[in-house]
């Protein structure tokens, strides 16, 4: 056993509205930048829809992630070090600009000096590094709200996976929104991928950062993320990556998209891990294991024998505590309604969501049901092809189960508050269908619908002390530093004190 902490994000795709706040934000922060203007480490897709960028999901086309090779052992879809080191300097099965989107800007000026007339003046789009006007073909929001969806939704791997028919008709049948970051991997296939070792997952925290300095631009880093979440910067010739935001994490604030969130959809804690289960988990042969494969990894941050081992590897007294008070680790593992985004690439991805009961409820309506009820919810669900199972691509590897049990659980909180609170009553045999106490599903309520800032970001203070004295750093803000924010130097909290 050696346990880990890991900063970790859960996000509730109910309360998602697709607004895009949270990319703007980020993008303000960390990619307002020449040479990374068409890079998103934010992006909000709509589903079912292909993404950012284009098809992402699509493994036989990018080749990102981990499989099992024949003896059941771990390795890179990419190949073999050996192969990958001779495709270089240009790897095969990269997005190009096409498929992110050109970084366009438009004719600002037209606006501002057009004389007065009788049209209104248009700011027409022009390519952002040429300046030449050039015509919108793709973008990182292209699909908003399914828009297209009947042209691209075929491409949908999560579709694809399910029928054609579905497919045709999906415009008709449901929509949600999904956010996406770099899921700071356990398990990460971009740091597998770097033969610089320019990439690396901090121990402290498991933040997955890249050395600028050691970086020599080969760009395996982005054919070996399965979410296609690292990027070139054509400036620099360097990777760059979302940072989960390290310099405001290490002062105990939540990261830029989730503080800035309109539906204040994200939560951010400590998750303990066991790091000596990681390559088990990862290996675990049928797909529809994975999510409790993975589940199993966290370690219980109120088990004395985990508390002892947290502490014999450097983690911190105060934040074994918040570990303790971690809104993550009881979405995840306490009342598991929590799901991990395409478990079948094992990187262990640190960025959980709550599927969306949205669209079931919408249909229990539609079928003419209660949607405030859970019976009436619960026979949705049994009737359901869609969405059920296309969720289950996403975040059970395919097993339907999973996500029924999830949304029966939300289902079930609805109903029992409203029990509670317009009824006075409490529905026993409901309590038991779903497995659960009313005390749990009270809290889970709480931490759902209510929850204030303090609940929903517990983050601890870094203990940098030691990295400070030992690697002469400099202390001041990480975003001042020239070459690219905060990653112009390795950072040197690689351990806690
Ligand atoms: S999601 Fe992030 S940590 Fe995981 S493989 Fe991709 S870049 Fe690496
Ligand atoms: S800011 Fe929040 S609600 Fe808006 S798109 Fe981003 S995650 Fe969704």
């Amino acid at each position: 056993m050696k346990i880990l902490a890991q900063v970790a994000m859960v996000m509730n795709l109910d309360k998602c509205i697709g607004c895009n706040t949270c990319s703007v934000t980020c993008k303000q922060t960390w990619t307002n930048r020449d040479g990374i203007e068409y890079a998103w480490f934010n992006n909000v897709e709509s589903k079912p829809g292909i993404g950012f960028p284009k098809a992402w999901e699509d493994q036989s086309q990018w080749r990102g992630g981990w499989k099992l090779d024949a003896h059941g052992r771990l390795t890179l879809v990419a190949g073999s070090k050996l192969g990958r080191f001779l495709g270089l300097p240009a790897p095969r099965h990269l997005p190009g600009l096409e498929d992110y989107g050109e970084p366009t800007t438009y004719d600002w000026d037209t606006l501002l000096s057009a004389p007065a007339g009788t049209d209104m003046p248009v700011a027409r789009p022009l390519d952002a590094l040429s300046g030449q006007p050039r015509p919108i073909t793709w973008g990182v929001n292209w699909e908003d709200s399914l828009a297209g969806s009947p042209q691209f939704a075929n491409l949908d791997p999560n579709l694809r996976a399910i029928s054609q028919q579905v497919s045709e008709a999906i415009d008709q049948t449901f929509l949600f929104h999904l956010p996406r970051i770099c899921n700071h991997c356990l398990n990460p296939a971009c740091v597998a991928s770097c033969p610089s070792g320019a990439m690396f997952k901090r121990q402290a925290d498991g933040i997955v950062l890249v050395d600028q300095n050691a970086c020599r631009g080969w760009r395996l880093c982005v054919k070996g993320c399965p979410y296609k979440k690292t990027y070139i910067n054509h400036r620099s010739g360097k990777a760059e990556k979302c940072t989960f935001c390290f310099p405001r994490i290490e002062e105990g604030l939540p990261t830029v998209c989730a503080e800035t969130c309109s539906g204040r959809m994200r939560y951010i804690g400590l998750v303990l891990y066991d790091l000596d289960r990681v390559e088990a988990a990862a290996s675990i042969r049928d797909p529809k294991q994975l999510l409790a494969a993975q589940r199993l990894v966290f370690a219980d941050p109120n088990d004395p024998e985990v508390v002892a081992n947290a502490l014999a590897n450097g983690v911190a007294e105060d934040w074994l505590e918040a570990a303790r008070r971690s809104p993550v680790w009881a979405l995840i593992n306490r009342f598991q309604v929590a799901l991990p985004l395409h478990p079948e690439f094992r990187t262990l991805p640190m960025v959980w969501y709550i599927p969306p009961l949205s669209p079931v409820l919408d249909a229990t309506a539609a079928f003419g049901g209660d949607n405030t009820e859970a019976d009436d919810v619960a026979r949705t669900v049994a009737q359901l092809r869609i969405p059920m199972e296309y969720l289950a691509q996403l975040f059970t590897g395919g097993d339907v189960s999973a996500v029924a049990g999830v949304l029966m659980k939300l289902s079930a909180m609805r109903t029992h508050m409203r029990n509670v609170t317009v009824k006075h009553e409490v529905d026993e045999p409901l309590l038991a269908a779903v497995k659960t106490t009313a005390a749990d599903l009270e809290a889970l309520y709480r931490l759902l619908a209510i929850a204030k800032p303090a609940d929903r970001f517990v983050i601890p203070l870094a203990h940098n002390e030691d990295a400070r004295r030992l690697a002469g750093w400099q202390s001041g803000c990480a975003l001042d530093q020239a070459g690219g924010p905060g990653m112009s130097h390795r950072p040197t909290m690689a351990v806690s004190s």
